[in-house]
C-alpha cells in the first residue's frame, strides 16, 4: 500500500537520477515540477497525487516510481534495474538497456528496451515509432535521419 509520505519520499529520492533517466533539458523540467509539487499543493494528500502526476509524464520516472513505490527497491537499486536489459532465455549474461528515443530531433522521449520481447514503442507525442540510441555504435542510427514534424 502506497502511503502519500512514500510518494514524498519518492520524489526526493529519485532527484539524484533524473539526469540519467532523462534527457537534457526534461530532467531539470522534471525538477522543478516535483519542487512545485512539493511546496505548492495544498496537503500531503494533494502533495502526492501531484507527484504522481509528474512522474507518470514521462516512462522512465514512471518506472522508477512503480520500482520504488510498488517493488519496494531501495533508490541506489532502480537505475541497474531500469538499465539491465534482460536477454532472451538461454542467452548467458546482461547487457545494458538500449535506450530508444524519438526521431524527431527536438522532442526528448525517450524508452528502454529491457526485455528482447518488448515491442518498440511510438513517441507518445508524434506516433511515430522510436529509434535505437547508442554512443558506441552510431550505425544503429537511421542513415536518413526523419524529418522534424
Ligand atoms: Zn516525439
Amino acid at each position: 500500500m502506497t502511503s502519500p509520505a512514500d510518494v514524498l519520499q519518492a520524489a526526493r529520492e529519485i532527484r539524484p537520477y533524473l539526469s540519467e533517466l532523462l534527457t537534457h533539458p526534461d530532467a531539470e523540467i522534471m525538477a522543478q515540477r516535483l519542487d512545485l509539487s512539493l511546496n505548492t499543493a495544498a496537503d500531503l494528500e494533494a502533495q502526492s497525487n501531484s507527484i504522481l502526476n509528474v512522474l507518470s509524464s514521462a516512462e522512465p520516472t514512471r518506472e522508477w516510481a512503480r520500482l520504488y513505490l510498488e517493488d519496494r527497491q531501495p533508490a541506489a537499486a532502480i537505475l541497474p534495474i531500469i538499465r539491465t536489459y534482460q536477454p532472451l532465455p538461454g542467452k548467458a549474461g546482461v547487457v545494458a538497456s538500449p535506450r530508444y528515443r524519438c526521431p524527431v530531433a527536438s522532442c526528448h522521449q525517450v524508452w528502454y528496451r529491457r526485455q528482447a520481447s518488448d515491442k518498440i514503442p511510438d513517441c507518445p507525442i508524434h506516433g511515430v515509432q522510436m529509434v535505437r540510441e547508442s554512443k558506441t555504435a552510431p550505425h544503429d542510427r537511421p542513415a536518413t535521419p526523419a524529418a522534424d514534424l
